[in-house]
């Protein structure tokens, strides 16, 4: 195949053309250094401005604060199910977690190595078709922080706002398949994480946002790679940092600053899901598991009450140049995920399908 396609793919996910573009440069000769990016020193001049230009243009597109440090660290979001509880969850505490799917539930599993998890709302019961509201949620007296995860890949459900949490707490949120595609105030939290590779790159990097006042009360008996204080000090640069990835997604970054900043990419990402959110609302072929008022603008999922429809479906966008859009196996059906890279024409060719085959089979 000659022709790039649309993909629909739930992670890692398709990556801006201009940024592919300006990468393929980029590997051979970065700044007439004579040098691809992926071989300079992370110690030499022109990988220290990407490193640092990366850090700036992120605190630009949040309007992050000086009382936050932006970290680039490895072991994807997965390694911070166990880094924030081992710096933050002693033995008698206990952290507060909000369930609502397999990526919270993985979180929760390591948390319980630590210390005492409270569940103050879930949605299992529905199979997290949904996100809790205020009344839905129970904190525990102290909690050591709360932790959250903003949308919910497997799902397609998303918190449409930040929950209320107790004073004294901190809000932790696992941003790995919504970060940068709205306005986040990240001053209502005091960590973000998010693995690169659905909405911010390639994968091998995460993005880590720390208040850094909460060093002070981090455990400090931790292994050095995995103590938040040593990448705080070192600006990301303790070690060999990730610096391919690092490098793509600072020039993402200048992509969102381009496309409007965070404003601009919530209009793009909200007029995207509407090309397919209002086609499945045209027939009553299609099912939606997620609650209309939690419904995700980065996984839209949806099914067929047929099996063998659903797999036609799947098929059929195949030969028409549509691939990933089979849905996880815990929900079933398809799963068309449309992160902050997937183009505009690509929704717009799904919801034109999906509006043909309901035409056909409903
Ligand atoms: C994909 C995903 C993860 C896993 O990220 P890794 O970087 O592979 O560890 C965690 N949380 C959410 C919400 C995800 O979508």
């Amino acid at each position: 195949m000659s022709e790039r396609i649309f993909n629909f793919s739930a992670g890692p996910a398709v990556l801006p053309e201009p940024v592919i573009k300006q990468a393929q440069q980029d590997i051979w000769n970065i700044e007439n250094s004579g040098i691809g990016i992926m071989e300079h020193s992370h110690r030499g001049p022109v990988y220290d401005k990407v490193h640092e230009d990366a850090i700036a243009n992120c605190r630009k597109l949040a309007n992050i604060s000086d009382d936050y440090a932006i970290l680039f660290l490895q072991g994807g979001a997965s390694s911070q199910f166990f880094m924030v509880p081992m710096a933050f969850l002693g033995k008698n505490q206990t952290a507060d977690y909000l369930n609502t799917g397999v990526w919270s539930k993985k979180a929760i599993k390591e948390a319980k190595r630590f210390g005492n998890v409270h569940i103050a709302g879930t949605s299992e019961e529905t199979n997290f078709s949904y996100i809790p509201s205020a009344a839905e949620i129970t904190y525990s007296d102290n909690p050591a922080y709360v932790h959250m995860t903003s949308n919910n890949t497997i799902y397609g459900t998303q918190w449409q706002t930040e929950p209320t949490i107790p004073a004294g707490s901190f809000l932790v949120a696992d941003t790995s398949s919504d970060m940068f595609s709205r306005p986040i105030d990240v001053s209502k939290y005091g960590l973000i994480y998010a693995g690169a590779q659905k909405n911010l790159g390639p994968s091998g990097v995460t993005l880590v946002i720390i208040r850094k006042d909460l060093l002070e009360r981090a455990n400090p008996d931790v292994p050095t790679m995995l103590n938040y204080r040593t990448h705080v000090e070192k600006n990301s640069l303790f070690n060999t940092p990730p610096a391919f990835g690092i490098y793509i997604m600072g020039e993402i970054f200048k992509y969102f600053l381009g496309m409007g900043g965070l404003e601009g990419m919530a209009k793009h990402n909200q007029k995207k899901a509407a090309f397919i959110y209002d086609a499945l609302s045209e027939s009553d072929l299609w099912q939606l598991p997620a609650r209309a008022d939690c419904r995700s603008l980065m996984n839209v999922c949806f099914r067929t009450a047929s099996e063998e429809l659903n797999a036609q479906f799947i098929k059929e966008a195949l030969a028409q140049g549509m691939s990933g859009l089979k849905g996880h196996r815990d929900v079933g059906g398809m799963r068309a995920s449309i992160y902050n890279a997937f183009p505009p024409a690509g929704c717009e060719a799904l919801g034109q399908f999906i509006r043909d085959f309901a035409k056909k089979h409903g």
